[in-house]
This record gives structure tokens, sequence and C-alpha cells, in this order.
């Protein structure tokens, strides 16, 4: 299986180089040149599947012999085996024939686990068996961090490097990155915002001599493809515990980065009968704006109450808009050259592409906290703000009533203590017994001044020989 850029004129990648590399130099994303499908009869005989060997079957074609399946097995268990609940990603109903899938039991209680733990123990064998060291570098605003440090730390060949704003991530999120002590882990409070941050990033992997000679810089957000297809799996997962593929399923996906749902969308490819696919935004809407209106213009961010989907343009929406043009790297490179100006349109074909592929709703701070009291007055289940976004855009665009509609639950309620204090409880939610005593936890970082030179150097300086 190769991998292709977006923008068409990058060299196509193995699956190995490409889960090693970040951005195409065309300045695309890779994916996969083909995507693999399977029959009804196959998707039904996984019926009686744990999640590891469901997890086996569905990525095993993307990896394509890279690895072994008898190491891709290992890596999966090792994976998975951090997680707390022995469904991996369990399902509770909320509603008639409305469930939510719990991605969260994961080390830091949020789905971005399911990805990151899944990477860590990946890189790691494939950087043994190249006998390569490299450096993983990057920025956060809170989840991705805890879950990519959480997935490096027992990784002998990485230094990882996590930048975050200083004091602009919550405690919780803070104390997760900060309370690993491992001596290949450094977490950099940058003197700036989460964008100041970001560029910084950016800047480095595109002019990496600050790195000793022998290194390289790895991504570990969601332009690396082994996330996206980590991420396929629960929702074939989901899709079989309810039946499919003798019922089709809905699923209604809180969305920042474009991450999450564009598995979805995957999922729905690779021959999993999804009737229904709802992007759920906050008021940072871009997505939506795009879907219903056409309107897919840069927006100043806004801070909300769901901080994980506060973002300006989604980063893997570009891949939807590679297979909407029909995998035409030109129409992709114009379009995001266009976009320099701050806005884009889309021609008529690609809109109705992504119009009968996608539904969307955007709500708002208020209602999000509304919907946390109604679940809980109802059922006595506590969603997540970002999770509460995706119940609402559920009920609020679902076409069938007989089709299972499946929420992503993208994070664990005690991540967002202030929302959930605001839709009414009186205490914060309890931390998960494995983290009761985080905030005893010893913490460590560095905070360093907005200057890419002493970033660089702080780097060069503490990466393991
Ligand atoms: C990252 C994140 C999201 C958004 O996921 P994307 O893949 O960026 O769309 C939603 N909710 C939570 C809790 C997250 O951490």
């Amino acid at each position: 299986m190769k991998y292709i850029s977006t923008r068409g004129q990058a060299p196509a990648l193995t699956f190995e180089e490409v889960v090693l590399t970040g951005l195409a130099p065309d300045g695309g994303l890779y994916v996969p040149e083909t995507l693999p499908s399977f029959s009804q009869e196959e998707i039904a005989s996984w019926a009686n599947l744990s999640y590891q060997e469901l997890a086996f079957k569905v990525m095993a074609p993307f990896v394509d012999g890279a690895v072994s399946d008898t190491e891709l097995k290992r890596i999966i268990a090792e994976a998975y085996s951090s997680f707390r609940h022995d469904a991996i990603a369990p399902l509770v109903q909320t509603g008639h024939n409305e469930w939510v899938l719990e991605l969260f039991q994961g080390p830091t209680l949020a789905f971005k686990d399911f990805a990151l733990q899944f990477l860590g123990h990946l890189l790691d064998h494939l950087l043994k068996k190249r006998d390569q060291k490299v450096v993983v570098m990057g920025a956060t605003s809170g989840d991705t961090g805890s879950a990519a440090i959480e997935g490096c730390r027992r990784c002998d060949n990485i230094d990882i490097f996590i930048l975050h704003p200083y004091q602009r991530v919550s405690e919780v999120q803070r104390r997760q990155m900060t309370t690993v002590l491992e001596d290949n882990v450094h977490n950099i409070a940058l003197e700036g915002n989460f964008d100041d941050c970001q560029n910084m990033v950016k800047a480095s992997f595109a002019d990496q001599s600050f790195l000793p000679e022998d290194r390289q810089l790895v991504a570990v957000n969601s332009i690396n493809w082994a996330r996206i297809m980590a991420q396929i799996v629960y929702y074939f997962y989901a899709g079989i515990a309810l039946g499919a593929p003798h019922r089709p399923v809905a699923f209604s996906v809180p969305t920042g980065n474009f991450g999450d749902i564009f598995a979805g969308y995957l999922a729905k490819r690779m021959g999993l009968p999804i009737d229904q696919l709802v992007v759920a935004t906050n008021s940072n809407d871009i997505l939506h704006r795009c879907i219903s209106d056409n309107d897919h213009s840069k927006h100043q961010l806004e801070h909300t109450l769901s901080p994980s989907m506060d973002i300006m343009v989604s980063s893997n929406f570009e891949r939807m808009l590679f297979d909407l043009y029909d995998r035409d790297g030109d129409a992709i490179r114009q379009l995001m050259d266009d976009f320099k100006s701050g806005t884009m349109t889309l021609n008529n074909a690609a809109l109705e592409k992504a119009q009968s592929l996608f539904s969307s709703h955007r709500v708002s701070d208020e209602r999000t906290v509304e919907v946390i009291r109604d679940v809980f007055d109802h059922c006595e289940y506590l969603l997540d703000p970002h999770t509460a976004i995706g119940v609402e855009a559920a009920r609020q665009t679902r076409r069938r009533k007989d089709v299972p509609m499946v929420c992503l639950a993208t994070a664990h309620p005690a991540k967002f203590p202030d929302a959930v204090r605001e839709a009414g409880q009186d205490s914060d939610p309890a931390l998960p017994h494995h983290m009761a005593d985080l905030f005893q936890r010893e913490e460590r970082y560095d905070v360093l001044d907005h200057d890419i030179a002493k970033v660089q150097d702080f780097i060069s300086r503490n990466i393991r020989p």
C-alpha cells in the first residue's frame, strides 16, 4: 500500500515512511492510494471479535506487511492494555436508539488515547527495527499533549517535547502532562498562546537544522496517518455491536480538526453501512458553515466550554477535500492557495458531495450546558461538554429514528469540571481512581520565552545521546 499527498506533487511513501513523517514536502497530507474494503459477509463474521481482534482486521490492510502480523497483534494488545474497561470502547444508552460510545477509557481520559497509545507502540517497534532515534515535537492546547506523552513515555528511541501555552491550559490537562517524570519527556510552557506554540512547531519542522545529525522530527498530531487509521476501528466496533452490517448505523462526532470524523467517513467507504454522519461543532464553526452554506472562511477564534474543539481551521479537512475533488491534487493546491486569503469556495459538485455525506450542526456554550443538565436529569449520565455537543447535534439533525445513533464521547467529564459545574452539578466529577492523586503528584516543566532560538536550544540540549 502506497501513501500519496493531497497536493499531488510529493513522492508516494510506504506505510513505514508515512508513519515517520509529518506533512508531505508539497505541503499536503498523506492518504492511502487505495482504500481497502470489506464485504458484508466479512463484516458479519466479525460479530464476536474483541476490540483488539477487530483492530487487527481493520488495520492490517493499511499496514500491508510493513509490520508482521504477529508484531501488529502485539502492538495492538499493548496499546489497549492501558485502557480501564474490557470493552475498550463501551456503549451506553442515553435515549431511544441513542447511544454514547465511551472513548475516554484510556490513560488520559480522552479519545486521543486510541490513536496515540497505538502510535507510541508502533513507533517504538519501527524505530528499534531501523535502529533509529527520533524527536517528537508537538503543540497542545490540552488533550493532544497528554495523550502523546502517555503514548511515548516508555519509548526508548523517542525524546518528546510538548509545548503548551503557559498558564492557559486547564489544571487537569497540565498535570496530566507535567506529572510524567520519565527523562525522555519534556514539557515546555511557552510564554504565549496556542498559536505561538503551533507556529514554533511548524517552523521547527520546516527547518530541522537545530537537531543533531542523526535525528529527525516526527509529528504526532492528526496529520499523522497512523492516528486516523487507528480511529477507524471504533466505528466498526460500535456499528457491529449495534447490528451492522445487517442494520445501518449513524454517528455524531464532536469535531475540531476533522480527524475523528474523517475516520468515520473512511469506515463508511470501507463497507460499514453508515446512514448518517453528523459534524458537530461549537461556535468555532468553520466546518458547519462550509457544509451548510459553502462558507469556508476563517473567523476569529472563540474560547468555549469545549476547548479541544476551539480551532479556526480544520487541518484534516484537506484530506476530505481531496476526495470531494475526485483526488485531483492540482485542484487542492489551487484551493489551498485561494484559502491563504482567508476564505475558499467549493465548486458545486464538491459541495453537493459534502452535503450528501455529512449533516452538520453548531452548538453554543449555553446549549451545551443545557444538554449536560438534560441528559443528567433524564438518565443520570454525566456528559463532558464536547460529548454534549455531539448529542445535541445528533438530536437536531437526526434523519431516521429506526437507525441507532451513536454519539462519540470524546472525553471524560472530570477533565472539564467548569462546564459540568455550570450545568448545575454541585461537586466536580471525580477522577477515575488511577488518577485520584493527580493533584498531589510532583510536576516538572520548563517555562520558556516566546523565542524560537531558546526553544530549539532547549530541545537540542535535552535530547539524550
Ligand atoms: C481532539 C478532540 C476533539 C476533536 O477531534 P478532531 O479529530 O480534531 O475533530 C473533540 N473532543 C475532544 C475531547 C478532543 O480531545
